[in-house]
């Protein structure tokens, strides 16, 4: 296969040797692996994007209520506060987070949503690519380029570690949800694939060992905390990655070291609702008004 890689050093080679951006490599590849034209791949991506933007507006006009009723109207609480201009972290960042919270109150009230890469994480991209998109002002297809930037990334995990945090805990979930996000948003910014994959290495980086906890065993609490704070680990580390910083240790290493430490997670820890915030005594009373058998 032309445009096939198995991990960050083949697609930084491919990168420099077809002299493309990461982006343009994976629909090259999808478009390999799926025989659809380029364009048909494209618009593939480009529904996607439509579905995010959707999601990530929902939570802002409306409030919503979710299956367990532990969350719902965050988003709108968020976008309140930012629009005063009093924020203390800026209006990038909480536009940003305003839109993972309502994409994440759209996925706990059932409705639709991509989950990129999984549904307990799916606030963390759109949140990223469409505000950095809007502060860049950039067109569509830079966003479709830079969903196909993320989507290499996830791919690379699920080659050589997990996205659940079943496997992994929350650091596989959105940890990768962040480091996809880091490295479309340094591609969007016109930075190289070199410092994409020095932003998603210190985005895993930064939560290594997260563990997974979710109260009753929803997706809801803390999921959609962990999804602003995915949106914000992402941005910082997009703009570390763009002001020349560095990992220290190198992206592929850091995906092998994050599965190991997923691995090594007791059980307790990893979706299971039996340990965390889900066996303080305030989540295990909301597990039994939830559950009252
Ligand atoms: S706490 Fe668990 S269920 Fe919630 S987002 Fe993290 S990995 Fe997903």
């Amino acid at each position: 296969m032309d445009y096939g890689f198995e991990n960050g050093k083949e697609l930084l080679d491919l990168c420099r040797t077809r002299k493309k951006n990461i982006g343009q490599i994976m629909a090259l590849r999808e478009m390999e692996i799926s025989g659809k034209t380029i364009e048909a791949v494209r618009n593939t991506m480009k529904e996607k994007l439509q579905i995010m933007n959707a999601a990530a507006k929902k939570g802002l006009d409306s409030e919503m209520k979710s299956v367990g009723g532990l969350i719902g109207g965050e988003a709108r609480k968020l976008n309140a506060w930012n629009e005063k201009n009093t924020t203390l972290s800026g209006n990038t960042i909480n536009e940003a987070v305003a839109r993972a919270l309502s994409v994440m109150e759209v996925n706990a009230s059932m409705g639709r949503i991509v989950a990129a890469p999984t549904a307990g994480s799916c606030g963390i991209i759109p949140g990223v690519v469409l505000t950095a998109g809007e502060r860049l002002g950039l067109k569509e297809d830079e966003l479709v380029e830079g969903l196909f930037a993320a989507s290499a990334i996830g791919l690379i995990v699920v080659q050589n570690a997990t996205v659940s945090g079943a496997e992994g805990g929350c650091q596989a979930e959105t940890g990768t949800a962040a480091a996809m996000a880091s490295a479309a948003a340094v591609q969007m910014a016109g930075g190289t694939p070199v410092m994409s994959l020095h932003a998603a290495a210190m985005a895993f980086k930064n939560v290594l060992g997260l563990i997974c906890d979710p109260i009753a065993g929803l997706v809801e609490s803390p999921c959609q905390k962990r999804n602003a704070l995915g949106v914000a680990n992402a941005m910082v580390s997009a703009d570390m990655a763009l002001a020349g910083i560095e990992s220290v240790i190198p992206f592929d290493e850091v995906v092998e070291a994050m599965y190991r430490v997923g691995k090594a997670l007791p059980i307790a820890f990893r979706e299971t609702a039996m340990g965390g915030l889900a066996t303080t005594p305030t989540g295990i009373a909301i597990s039994k008004k939830i559950y009252p058998v």
